[in-house]
């Protein structure tokens, strides 16, 4: 038999669910990325994702290669692209990992209802989650929407189920369809897509220029910054929360394009928690991949948290909330955008998430509380900016997030909980060193006044040499009378109990 391995979410050679399997099943085993013209249109030239993701080709390409194969790349709407592909590489069987947002779900059933049809097998696996779908409900088969049971239940189940054990499709690559030789029919992928090549085509073919700053690519680089983590796991309890510190992992990115598989991550958990000194930062570090698949879980079982005529919360009664609009609401919300609030940790936050494309979890919660608790801006918005700068942008996983910091999600914090952005800024950032990375402008500053400099004495901002309004914004609000608005406008959730 000969496969077709079509990669999506899963950019690596190493521990492959889908590829493991088809390696396994068939003589030949094809390999094709297929990018998808209606994904790619509405981003900017030099988006950052796409920079990524094709560094992270190449790489595969690479390594395809070594092992004797060949990575076929395609342009075109995968529900005609895919099945055109199969036709003209003569493959009999599709195989991919599974996907759980709702727009994924219904492209692969439409592509596995034409290709059935056809006599075409086609097989899908679990591979981005440890745990999926209907492997972890409560005692009543349903879904959790409470973290702490359910990671409770998904710990247990993980082991009984042997799921961070690997699928070692590195060791079966021989099966890969050589390069020489296969020469595709192409009169089956006239119509269906722009091409199918045995060659990434540049950036600039597709249409993009090369990004600002791109986080290297490619399994070899998601295995260096593994590495590179382990020695921090022993501290990540403490440490995580502390922007200004290197103590977290920074592999979103890969995991979110499977540049490196979540059970390779999940075993160096494991193996770390072994030891007592490092016990403690291995098991909150696990419970973050928890979290991830808590989130999957969560929209597996409620697509409408995420389709577009819908986009409702969780929790229903927090539909009912009425945002600020108008001009007023248009300011605060391009203020928030490009870090002019006058809050300096919540400005360093939006300069990271803008340079860089990346932000540091607490200064996530931290901006998006501030954005629909202090300006009162409804959280979908940020969502949706959230979406457009993270390199590791996952509808799931910031979704779920989003609703968590608009108190309106599964296991949320509750709606009264509104975190003061000074209070954060002291805590996570006493120091000021990650305020003064994002924020030079306000570097000369004390460890006091650098949180809140409108509350710093006239002298002390002089010898600073800064002047607000001219040098750093002043504040767009006062938090106490923000808070006041805010309980006011939640209080409709608390009547409709
Ligand atoms: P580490 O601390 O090293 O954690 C390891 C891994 O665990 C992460 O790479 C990530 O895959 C997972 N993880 C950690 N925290 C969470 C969490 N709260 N929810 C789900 N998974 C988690 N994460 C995304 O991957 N994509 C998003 O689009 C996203 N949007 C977010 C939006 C908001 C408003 C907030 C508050 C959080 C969001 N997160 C998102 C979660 C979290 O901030 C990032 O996963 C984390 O900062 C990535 O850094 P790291 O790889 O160094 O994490």
């Amino acid at each position: 038999s000969n496969a077709l391995m079509w990669f999506r979410r899963d950019l690596r050679t190493r521990d492959h669910t889908a590829l493991y399997h088809a390696l396994r099943a068939a003589r030949q085993v094809h390999c094709l990325f297929v990018f998808d013209p209606a994904l790619l249109a509405p981003l900017p030239a030099d988006d950052r994702r796409v920079a990524f993701i094709h560094a992270s080709l190449a790489a595969l390409g690479e390594a395809l290669h070594a092992a004797g194969g060949q990575l076929w790349i395609a342009r075109g709407d995968p529900a005609a692209a895919v099945p055109a592909a199969v036709r003209a590489l003569g493959a009999d069987a599709l195989f991919f990992n599974h996907d759980y947002e709702p727009a994924a779900r219904r492209r692969d059933a439409t592509i596995t209802a034409a290709l059935t049809a056809e006599g075409c097998a086609v097989r899908s696996f679990k591979d981005q989650a440890i745990l999926e779908r209907d492997e972890v409900l409560t005692g009543s088969r349903r879904p959790y929407s409470v973290f702490t049971p359910y990671k409770r239940s998904w710990l247990q189940t993980a082991a009984s189920a042997r799921a961070f054990d690997p699928w070692p499709s590195e060791r079966h690559l021989d099966r890969l369809a050589p390069r020489a030789g296969v020469v595709p029919d192409a009169a089956s992928t006239d119509a269906a897509c722009d091409f199918l090549a045995p060659r990434l085509p540049t950036l600039a073919e597709l249409g993009f220029a090369a990004a600002r700053a791109p986080t290297a690519g490619g399994e070899e680089a998601a295995l260096r910054m593994l590495e590179d983590f382990e020695p921090r796991i022993d501290d990540y309890h403490r440490t995580r929360d502390f922007p200004g510190l290197a103590a977290t992992s920074g592999l979103s990115v890969h995991l979110r394009h499977g540049t490196l598989s979540v059970r390779a991550l999940a075993r160096t958990a494991y193996a770390a928690a072994q030891s007592a000194r490092a016990r403690a930062g291995a098991e909150t570090w696990l419970s973050e991949l928890a979290w991830r698949d808590f989130f999957f879980q969560v929209l597996h079982h409620h697509p409408r948290l995420v389709e577009k005529d819908e986009h409702r919360a969780f929790r229903p009664e927090y539909d009912a909330i009425q945002w600020e609009t108008g001009d007023a609401a248009d300011d605060d919300f391009a203020a928030w955008c490009e870090a002019r609030t006058g809050y300096p940790l919540v400005d360093a936050a939006m300069r990271q998430i803008n340079q860089t494309g990346f932000m540091h979890n607490r200064l996530r919660m931290v901006v998006a509380t501030f954005l629909c608790k202090d300006l009162g801006v409804d959280w979908r918005r940020g969502e949706a900016y959230f979406a457009r700068q993270l390199n590791d942008f996952d509808l799931s996983a910031n979704n779920g997030n989003w609703q968590w910091a608009a108190s309106s999600g599964c296991d949320a914090q509750p709606w009264f909980r509104i975190f003061n952005p000074l209070t954060q800024s002291a805590k996570f950032d006493a120091d000021g060193t990650f305020i003064r990375r994002y924020v030079p402008e306000l570097a000369a500053l004390d460890n006091t006044a650098i949180h809140a400099p409108w509350l710093a004495k006239a002298g002390v901002l002089a010898r600073a040499g800064i002047e607000l309004g001219r040098d750093y914004p002043h504040p767009l609000v006062d938090h106490a009378l923000a808070r006041e608005r805010t309980l006011e406008r939640y209080a409709v959730v608390k009547s409709a109990r």
